[in-house]
């Protein structure tokens, strides 16, 4: 039987590679899965390969899901297209979340709607069933309610070298890379070779 992983990796063309997921917040590695121009969102076999990465589902919840039939991306690709609005524009220091707040205040309250609350070391954590469609979006709408109003929001960048947003969590906010092995080293190959390109005799 075909399984989700095996549908994903089919989707992914040759020379296009695995999705780097480099911010550690569900909200904005939710808007980072556009990698250079390929969508890793653009099919629900991904969609679940992208969650199993992140750990919102088990791969067993994933192949679950999988098996009940293909569901539509739209949601998915809704919710994502405000995450980027929203913490795209925060990033650029124009700020217009309440703006877009009419458009992702259907994913949070659904997100809420759904959850449960479980005990976990003396307080609470938030839970989702893992057998419904949705399973992938509230935990993400969720986590991009909780940054909106978190003090942590003062952190979000853009990365100098793609479109992606990050949290600069580094102690004197001086990070300016989505990753340090992706976007930074090319960024210092080419301050490199334009160094070596100004020190040659012409
Ligand atoms: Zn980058």
């Amino acid at each position: 039987m075909e399984t989700f992983e095996k549908a994903a990796a089919a989707e992914r063309p040759a020379g296009v590679r695995e999705l780097p997921i480099v911010t550690g917040h569900l909200a904005l590695d939710f808007a980072n899965t556009v990698d250079n121009r390929f969508d890793h969102l653009g099919t629900y076999p991904g969609l679940l390969h992208w969650a199993v990465r992140v750990d919102i589902l088990t791969a067993a919840g994933a192949r679950r899901l999988f098996e009940t039939g293909p569901q539509s991306l739209r949601a998915a690709h809704a919710l994502r297209a405000v995450l980027v609005e929203v913490f795209g524009g925060i990033a650029d220091g124009q700020p217009r979340a309440d703006a877009h707040w009419a458009g992702l205040r259907p994913f949070v309250t659904d997100s809420y709607r759904h959850c449960d609350l479980l005990p976990h070391r003396g307080s609470y954590v938030m839970s989702w069933p893992d057998d419904r469609p949705g399973a992938v979006l509230w935990p993400v709408a969720r986590a991009a309610a909780d940054l909106l109003t978190a003090p942590d929001l003062g952190r979000l960048k853009r990365c100098a070298g793609c479109p992606w947003v990050f949290l600069d969590r580094s102690r004197n906010g001086s990070r300016r890379w989505c990753s340090m092995e992706d976007c930074g080293t090319r960024a210092k190959m080419e301050r490199y070779v334009t160094k070596r390109k100004a020190s040659r005799p012409r």
